[in-house]
């Protein structure tokens, strides 16, 4: 079977990393979705990842905290995550290189997007870390943003529902998913794919997205091989 898709931008929430616990890691939830970036990656597709950082700290944690301060801790936090699915990675022989774009030279490269692609043409997987660098935006934009960069074909929104409902499935019992649906309505109707930064910045540049539950770690590669699961966001 042959892949889809030759460079992608797997979004990992920082909760897609904290299994059942909702907090920090799970080591065997880490596990599994380095099993499946690994199965991708032997596919021969070019992945990069972008990793959140909700399973320790979001900006609005911190509720008298000064927004920019919070935001920072925020962006450190997405670190915590990408050096852990580095180890779970390079752990089962995967060749990757975090980024981050607030510098730390001692644990990881500086972003810089020639050298990202560069990394991913030698068939390395690489982690951008840190969000965009700045305070408020969220990682769901910086995914939006690294897409463009990098001319991915596509962000694969891994999230705990296994799409994009008309309202929320866990308090509604008759919420409908939506297979396929525009930018614009997303925006307009307000559903809770990604802020509206982030789903403007693929918009503007024509980046689809598609949604899907990291219940089951294969849907990845089922994303990758073409199999119609969740719900696609695009122009059109
Ligand atoms: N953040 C930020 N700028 C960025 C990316 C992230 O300030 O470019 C901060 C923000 O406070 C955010 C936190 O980092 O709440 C963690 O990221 P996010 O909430 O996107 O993580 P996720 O919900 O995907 O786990």
């Amino acid at each position: 079977m042959s892949p889809k898709y030759k460079r992608v931008i797997l979004k990992l929430s920082g909760e897609a990393l904290a299994g059942e616990k909702g907090f920090g890691l799970d080591e065997k939830t880490l596990d599994a979705i380095a099993t499946q970036v690994q199965e991708i990656s032997d596919l021969g597709v070019e992945v990069a990842i972008v990793v959140g950082g909700g399973n320790f700290w979001r900006g609005r944690t911190g509720k008298g905290m000064d927004r920019t301060t919070a935001d920072y801790m925020g962006m450190l936090a997405t670190v915590i995550n990408a050096l852990a699915l580095q180890d779970a990675l390079e752990g089962i022989g995967v060749s990757t290189r975090v980024q981050t774009a607030i510098e730390m030279r001692q644990i990881a490269e500086p972003y810089i997007r020639r050298k990202a692609v560069r990394h991913l043409q030698k068939a390395r997987v690489v982690i951008f870390a840190a969000g965009t660098g700045n305070p408020y935006f969220s990682t769901d934009t910086t995914a939006a943003l690294r897409a463009a960069e990098i001319e991915a074909e596509i962000i694969l929104l891994a999230k705990k529902v296994d799409g994009v409902y008309d309202s929320d499935p866990n308090i509604n019992s008759s919420a409908q998913k939506f297979d396929e649906l525009k930018y614009i309505d997303v925006l307009n109707k307000g559903l809770g794919v990604m802020d509206s930064t982030a789903t403007s910045l693929c918009m503007d540049n024509k980046i689809p997205i598609v949604v899907f539950g990291l219940n089951k770690p294969e849907n990845i590669k089922k994303v990758i091989l073409g199999e119609k699961i969740g719900t696609l966001v695009k122009e059109e």
